[in-house]
């Protein structure tokens, strides 16, 4: 590093150089991610320098980490539920597979989910040496429940469901894998980190969440569809028993035990999801939800009536179709069958539809 520090201006001018590098989310159609809330950036700048990995020095934050866990469980229909604030979907998988490992404590476990599962259980079945299962998707890209029924066997620690898949928004036959975990006694979880924030404000949705009884953990990521800042998900789960099943002993902090996969973790994610929800309620979260659901409807009538094809009809705002040639500036994204993939984020508004289908038009009409 530099020997003598540099000029504040110097600074801020390289470092503004390089943000212009960045793309601007008024053309970027293929994240998940979305500006966050401004909201979500006062709560996020008040709480800037909170670590709620020793939540005993910040106990005012942790509280509020309770309460966000409080309100998504209550949301997902199971109040008394437990969890915690993770970085994403990505650590709320993790975790919840070394829960269902430790609870089944078979010789070789298996992991039996969907082929179109998020890459991260592939991380997770690495890292924990469990064999991940992928079973193939019907027709409408939802989880074929009779295949699950043939790759289940003895050895299954966990099922995995998906409410709002990453490529293509399907809900896989929840309250089916539901029953069939609960027949056979097999820890069901739902990778909600997309939907989660988008079906309990539709009029007309499928269950997904703790109603189903079988289901026993839920993941929900808050820096996607709930506008918070980065990094925020939340891991719920239905038992406190299967959560203190991560619990390990912290020597040298201000509480005794802790059940997270990272040690130093950020509140003003946390704090910022939480707010976006206060602030907005129920019905602020459907007016932002139902108008994605809008546009999203608009861009399938839209492009089809370039007679470019849907692939499914979506159950949330990620929406495909047929492989085309895209003009600039947009940035789209392609699944791994090669169709092109749009999210409609909140960023993504009816104008930006309009504008993009205007563009298509162009060289589609
Ligand atoms: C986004 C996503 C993840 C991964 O979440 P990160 O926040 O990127 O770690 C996992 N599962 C699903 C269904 C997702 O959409």
């Amino acid at each position: 590093m530099r020997k003598k520090g540099c000029k504040e201006d110097d600074l801020f001018s390289f470092l503004s150089a390089k943000k212009d590098l960045d793309l601007s989310y008024a053309s970027i159609l293929s994240s998940m991610c979305t500006p966050p809330h401004p909201v979500a950036v006062k709560a996020h700048t008040l709480f800037i320098e909170t670590n709620l990995g020793d939540p005993g020095l910040f106990p005012g934050t942790a509280s509020l980490e309770q309460l966000l866990v409080e309100r998504l469980s209550t949301l997902f229909r199971s109040p008394g539920g437990c969890g915690y604030a993770t970085s994403g979907g990505t650590e709320s998988n993790i975790q919840v597979l070394r829960i269902a490992k430790s609870l089944c404590r078979k010789e070789s476990p298996n992991v039996v989910l969907p082929e179109s599962a998020h890459f991260s259980f592939k991380k997770a079945g690495d890292m924990l040496g469990l064999e991940i299962r992928p079973v193939r998707l019907d027709s409408q890209k939802r989880m074929d429940v009779e295949a699950v029924r043939e790759a289940i066997d003895a050895n299954t620690c966990c099922l995995v469901g998906i409410a709002g898949t990453t490529e293509y928004g399907m809900v896989d036959p929840i309250r089916e894998l539901s029953s069939l975990a609960s027949d056979l006694g097999i820890f069901l979880h739902v990778d909600a980190a997309f939907g989660g924030l988008v079906l309990p404000f539709l009029p007309e949705s499928p269950a997904f969440d703790f109603s189903l009884p079988g289901v026993s953990s839920i993941a929900v990521d808050p820096h996607k569809m709930g506008m918070s800042t980065i990094p925020a998900g939340v891991l719920l789960l239905r038992s406190l028993e299967h959560l203190c099943t991560l619990a390990i002993d912290t020597p040298y902090l201000s509480v005794k035990q802790e059940y997270t996969l990272t040690g130093t973790r950020p509140g003003g994610p946390v704090v910022a999801a939480l707010a976006v929800l206060e602030y907005l309620g129920s019905e602020g979260m459907e007016a932002v939800v139902q108008g994605c659901m809008k546009n999203t409807r608009r861009l399938i009538a839209g492009m089809e009536s370039f007679g470019i094809r849907r692939v499914v009809t979506p159950d949330v705002n990620v929406v495909t179709f047929e492989a085309i040639d895209i003009p600039e500036p947009w940035k789209v994204s392609w699944t791994r069958e090669g169709h092109l993939r749009i999210v409609c984020m909140p960023h993504v508004h009816a104008g930006i539809i309009e504008s993009f289908l205007n563009d298509i038009g162009e060289m589609y009409a």
